[in-house]
């Protein structure tokens, strides 16, 4: 039985403040059990989120993090740092540290074994770009990315790991996959994690699916299946919209 997901990705949004208050909004609209609960925040914010959320049903994780535990990498947070203020999830790969900040599919796969090894959740990114999808590209994209984030580690390791298809054309634009889209993908992406690794894993890796999702289309991609959730980056930042997710889900 794979737990659904709901992962806010805040990105570059909220200051202290702003995130400790939808914290006690989201508190104010009651529990929810069934549903896994992360919040993606800022690295200055997740020490204050890390403390308001101890022993409630909201995870808290950082938007990326450096494979190594410390050194001269200015600028850099290590997976030591987010263990040390007890912030147990990150997401690695997502399509704007690929495009913006150079991350590749080489760093992917280092932060995410840096992640395991350091028992945090990784919820690595993949996704094809509009180009790609218009080349027809889509299945070989995924297909590649996933291999890669995922070459060298075990299938106890992958089954921990959390992948996130999200498609970089949906992304912030208001255009989501369709379900039927999001699902014949997701279920090629369980079928790469079988051959690369094997059916045990494809049965119990977490696939969710990101780019515009929000109260009025979760629906559609929570009936397929093998969609086990969201990441969700636009409809994160208000708590209600976050809780309607949730309790979606
Ligand atoms: P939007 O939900 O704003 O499209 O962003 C998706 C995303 O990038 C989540 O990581």
């Amino acid at each position: 039985m794979r737990t659904p997901v709901i992962a806010g990705n805040w990105k570059m949004y909220k200051t202290v403040d702003q995130a400790l208050d939808f914290m006690n909004a989201l508190r104010e609209r009651g529990e929810v059990s069934g549903v896994e609960q992360v919040v993606c925040a800022s690295f200055v914010a997740l020490p204050a989120l890390a403390q308001a959320t101890s022993g409630t049903g909201v995870g808290i994780g950082a938007q990326t993090m450096h494979w190594e535990e410390e050194g001269a990498y200015t600028g850099e947070v290590s997976p030591t740092m987010l263990q040390d203020i007890d912030v147990p999830y990150v997401i690695i790969g997502h399509s704007e540290r690929r495009t913006y900040f150079a991350e590749t599919d080489e760093t992917v796969n280092k932060k995410t074994k840096s992640a395991l090894d350091h028992d945090l959740t990784p919820i690595v990114c993949i996704g094809e770009t509009l180009e790609e999808k218009e080349a027809d590209r889509t299945q070989e994209t995924v297909r590649d990315q996933v291999a890669k984030a995922l070459d060298g580690r075990s299938s106890a390791e992958a089954s921990r790991v959390i992948l996130a298809y999200e498609p970089v054309w949906a992304i912030g634009t208001g255009k989501s996959a369709t379900a039927d889209d999001a699902d014949e993908v997701i279920r090629f992406i369980r079928k790469t994690v079988a051959d690369q690794l094997d059916h045990d894993v494809a049965r119990d890796i977490r696939i969710l699916y990101g780019g515009s999702v929000k109260p009025s289309n979760i629906d559609s991609f929570l009936e397929r299946p093998d969609i086990d959730g969201a990441l969700v980056g636009g409809a994160s930042l208000d708590p209600n919209s976050f809780g309607q997710l949730v309790d979606a889900a």
